[in-house]
């Protein structure tokens, strides 16, 4: 169901994301130019005759991508085709010397097939997202048009560097299932799990700021309930996560209003606008560009053997999902096991607190949950795994946490203790938690004469409330254990006092 400004509406929405990633290789897919395309390098410096076009060249397939493409299809849980061809989709645009961009054929098995990856949906449940197929694809050049008051300019660098584009599947035989992305945080918690297992695999950098990963938002709505898809609109190009969610909201609003007007959406190509957080038609169904895809004439049908798909499997590291499992073994809830797969640093981050221990894993997990996500500034996830900054204050290391744990399993320190020391690291306080428990006394108090000591004189002292208690006002004890913490400055055992005062007053 969506909701729009909190009230929910009789819609739901159906999206359909096309992910284009660049694939991480040493020179380009057709030529042998550097791929890095990175903007301090100089224009037109990494250009090949091929990737100009120049008459008469030849574009050869390099192998190592179509390995990441491999690699990604598997992450992917996707079938690899054995034989896949290239095509061409012309179009004419500066950016493109060539004139076409070298492609997979839309209506034949491109490299990676049928496939799936899992999100938490949300219902705070896994909810697995297919996937249709994933090609391999040229980029294009990049054109500059603010630097020069008439001229345009363009870059070649990026030109011909290898694509992937991931798409989304949509059961339309099918309409009742669901495995496809339902809502704008859905779309963003898939695109992250995307982003994470690329990254894993060491297929692209999937960076959306760097542009090394965009993305074509499809979008309908549907009365709940409703058995049919209706005609999605394209929003094309889109770059960050944020504006990806904001088009999606604008989107399925301007949708569900032009039905309940009576209207009916046309299928158009949209562009976001970035200043408005709107879209806006680019181009009508009427006006849609003919591809006139066909064979490239110049390449042969890509073939991939078994062993090629063997030994790739046999290299696969641990990829989210399988991270989700391994976590929820060790007794963690699906939401938390969720949350700490958010990113491939996060879960090296809990994996280093809990050291292999099955008991830290849970109590790890909450304060990384409620209190270390909610300060990214003390937690610099990504470089507090890395032992260099361990010395810095402010920085939470995983040794730092998984003591602090150890010390409240141990009885050393009770709760409030620990979110003391938690508190003072976090304001730049230097040592071990072991060496600020120290430096300020945080010592827990489990002896249980003096604890004995300190109830006697609050139940001496509180005589009408000691009454009250004995007389059923059995929820005094909270005032009882209060009493009790504050005598002993906050250092007692609250499960030992506890113990005590129901003894003592019983
Ligand atoms: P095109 O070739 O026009 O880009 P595709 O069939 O490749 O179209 O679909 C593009 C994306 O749009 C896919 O992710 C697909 O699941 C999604 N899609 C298709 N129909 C709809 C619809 N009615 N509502 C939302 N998304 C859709
Ligand atoms: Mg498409």
């Amino acid at each position: 169901m969506f909701t729009i400004k909190g009230k929910t509406t009789d819609w739901e929405l159906v999206i359909g994301l096309e992910t284009h990633i660049e694939v991480l290789s040493k020179s380009k897919l057709f030529s042998g130019a550097s791929a890095d395309y990175n903007p301090t390098i100089a224009p037109n410096t990494q250009v090949s005759m091929v990737d100009v076009a120049m008459p008469g060249m030849l574009p050869v397939l390099n192998e190592f991508c179509v390995e990441q493409a491999i690699r990604m299809g598997l992450g992917l849980n996707a079938e690899i085709s054995r034989k896949s061809k290239f095509a061409r989709k012309q179009y004419f645009y500066p950016d493109l010397p060539q004139g076409y961009q070298i492609s997979q054929p839309a209506e034949e098995p491109p490299v990676v097939g049928r496939g799936w990856v899992e999100i938490m949906g949300d219902d705070g449940k896994p909810k697995k997202i297919l996937i249709e197929r994933a090609h391999l694809e040229q980029d294009a050049g990049k054109l500059k048009h603010d630097v020069h008051p008439t001229k345009s300019f363009a870059d070649y660098n990026r030109t011909g560097v290898a694509l992937l584009e991931i798409v989304t599947f949509l059961d339309t035989k099918n309409p009742e299932n669901n495995s496809y992305i339902t809502s704008p945080d859905e779309a963003e918690r898939y695109l992250r799990e995307i982003r994470e297992i690329a990254r894993a695999l060491g297929v692209s950098k999937a960076n959306m700021e760097e542009g090394s990963m965009r993305a074509d938002v499809n979008v309908s709505v549907r009365p709940v309930g409703s058995k049919e898809f209706r005609t999605r609109t394209e929003t094309k190009n889109m770059v960050s996560f944020k504006f990806i969610k904001s088009a999606i909201e604008y989107e399925a609003r301007r949708q569900i209003e032009i039905y309940e007007n009576g209207g009916t959406v046309s299928q158009d190509t949209m562009r976001y606008s970035q200043s408005e957080g709107t879209t806006s038609v680019m181009r009508s169904k009427e006006d849609a560009l003919d591809y006139r895809y066909f064979p490239d004439p110049d390449l042969l049908p890509l073939e991939i053997s078994e062993e090629t798909i063997e030994r790739i499997k046999n290299t696969m590291p641990e990829l989210p999902a399988a991270t989700r499992a391994r976590f929820i073994s060790l007794g963690l809830n699906e939401y938390d096991a969720a949350r700490l797969t958010e990113t491939t640093d996060i879960s090296k981050w809990f994996d280093a607190a809990v050291g292999g221990k099955a008991e830290r894993a849970k109590p790890v997990a909450n304060w990384m949950i409620s209190e270390l996500f909610a300060h990214p500034e003390n937690w610099d996830v990504k470089n507090a795994v890395d032992a260099s900054n361990q010395g810095e204050a402010r920085i939470i290391t995983p040794e730092n946490l998984a003591e602090l744990v150890d010390m409240i399993a141990a009885s050393e320190i009770n709760g409030k203790q620990a979110k003391e020391i938690f508190i003072k690291m976090l304001d730049g306080e230097s040592g071990t938690p072991k060496e600020i428990a120290d430096r300020f006394g945080m010592k827990q108090i489990t002896d249980t004469g003096a604890i004995e000591k300190a109830v006697d004189d609050v139940i001496a002292a509180n005589p009408s409330q000691v009454e009250q208690y004995k007389s059923g006002k059995v929820g005094l004890l909270g005032f009882f254990v209060g009493g009790v913490m504050k005598a002993t400055g906050g250092k007692a055992n609250p499960a030992v006092v506890n113990e005590i005062l129901r003894k003592k007053l019983s």
